[in-house]
Parts: C-alpha cells; sequence; structure tokens
C-alpha cells in the first residue's frame, strides 16, 4: 500500500551528510520561512515539507545562491505544504480529557475517567475511556486494546472470506497484526496479511477497502494496473477510499 501508507509523522530520513541552517533572505523577495539545506551525493534537488520545517535536499556542486533561488521559485508551493501540515498537526489526536477523537469518520469527545475496570463506550458524540489513570500512556494502552481485539474479531474472518471470494485462499496463510509507523497493511510473498489495529478507527468502509488491497496482492504483489483492476473488481469506489486515507489517515494515529 506504499501509495498512500505514509503518514506525516514519518521521520526525516537520516541524514549522512552536513546540514546547515540556510538563511531566508535571497536575491529578490524575502522567502517568508527558514529552510534547512542537506547536501549529499544526490544529482537532484528537492524540497520536504515536515510539520513545520522546510529541508532542501541538494548534491554537493550546488551553490547556496542556486538553492535560494530554487527555494524562491517553489514558494508558493511550499507555503501552501507549510499550512497544510500546520492545519494536520492541529487535528492530530491528543489523548487528554475533552480532547477530540476521529472515530469512523466523526469527530467525537474524548471523555477520560478513572475506574478500576478498563473499558471504552462510544456514545453519540462521545468516546469515553475507563482506566486506571488518565495519563497519556495509560489512555493509549487502553484505547489499543479495545481497537486490537476489534480488529480480530473482524479483519481475519472478512481477509478469508474475500480471500475465498477471488480463489485466492490457498494463498493466503496467515492473518497477524502489528501497529508500525506507517503503514496501514500489508502482505508478504508467503500470503501472510498484517494489519495495523489503528485502522478500526477509520469507517467500516475504509477498513473494507483496506482488506480488498492486502487480499488482492495476494494475487498480485505490486501496484500494476493489473493489480488495481483487481481491486476494482471487489471494492469500485477504491479511489474514494484511497483519497480519504491520504486526506484523514494523519488523525488516526495514536
Ligand atoms: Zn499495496
Amino acid at each position: 500500500m506504499r501509495q498512500f501508507m505514509t503518514h506525516s509523522n514519518k521521520p526525516i530520513i537520516a541524514l549522512t551528510s552536513n546540514t546547515q541552517a540556510a538563511s531566508a533572505k535571497v536575491l529578490g523577495a524575502p522567502i517568508p520561512f527558514p529552510y534547512e539545506i542537506v547536501r549529499s551525493r544526490r544529482k537532484t534537488m528537492v524540497v520536504h515539507v515536515q510539520h513545520q520545517q522546510v529541508q532542501v535536499r541538494a548534491p554537493h556542486f550546488v551553490s547556496d545562491a542556486q538553492i535560494a533561488e530554487f527555494v524562491e521559485k517553489h514558494s508558493q508551493w511550499i507555503s501552501r505544504k507549510l499550512s497544510e501540515k500546520a492545519q494536520q498537526d492541529s487535528q492530530r489526536l491528543r489523548l487528554q480529557d475533552n480532547g477530540k477523537i476521529f472515530y469512523k469518520g466523526k469527530t467525537l469527545r474524548l471523555r477520560l475517567f478513572v475506574r478500576a475496570a478498563e473499558a471504552v463506550e462510544v456514545t453519540g458524540t462521545e468516546l469515553h475511556v475507563y482506566a486506571k489513570r488518565t495519563d497519556e500512556r495509560t489512555v493509549a494502552a487502553v484505547l489499543q486494546r479495545w481497537l486490537l481485539a476489534q480488529a480480530k474479531a473482524i479483519l481475519p474472518q472478512r481477509t478469508r472470506a474475500l480471500a475465498a471470494h477471488l480463489n485466492a485462499d490457498t494463498k493466503l496463510k496467515d492473518v497477524v497484526f502489528r501497529k508500525t509507523k506507517t503503514k496501514w497493511g500489508h502482505c508478504t510473498s508467503s500470503g501472510r496479511i498484517q494489519f495495523n489495529w489503528l485502522i478500526m478507527l477509520a469507517p467500516d468502509a475504509i477498513i473494507d477497502y483496506m482488506i480488498c488491497h492486502e487480499v488482492s496482492h495476494l494475487l498480485v504483489m505490486n501496484h500494476s494496473a493489473k493489480f488495481w483492476a483487481l481491486v476494482e473488481s471487489v471494492c469500485p469506489d477504491y479511489r474514494v477510499y484511497v483519497r480519504w486515507l491520504r486526506k484523514h489517515e494523519h488523525r488516526l494515529w495514536l
């Protein structure tokens, strides 16, 4: 699911070369944001916007002035990305009482209660977490157990049913659960399908799309036209779900 599985919490790729902070003042109009230059043995320049940081990765042979020119040329695009990221950061899930949690496509108010017996309940507009303590770590652990239990109850059965429907059941070896930093699902060449149980926060249609995606990989391991045609045969609206994930997935990570 490489296309849309990366989310914006992804750390910046390890930097091997020297880094330096660049002055945001350049030739013509001043650039309205600071940026960092990372030089390496690459051949082209590229701009990365992560959270509120702009990084230009450039080859050794490119001068600071050329980089400044490059940044200036792309400053509109960069400014747009920065405001997008700022909006995403503001929507990111924070596990605190009266915070917001994006659950099944709706923004609910998160309420935290101290109680010996842990539980999670969804009312119309609120999601209640009962836990021994209400610090973020404890609440995250309670929520994770709740989501994992749902994932185990729902995903293997639906995955096997779809695999059988596509005559791929002999290829499906196992369904496992793992929370990774960047992926919703994964299918290995040996037929093991892995789901990130955080997907249980998403609407059911998104969960079904995820299942279609991974089961289709049992038959086509890449993301070729053949693969997407297969996905479409069992999930005609898949484009809608891919777009939904691109737009909202940053709100599902805890
Ligand atoms: Zn895939």
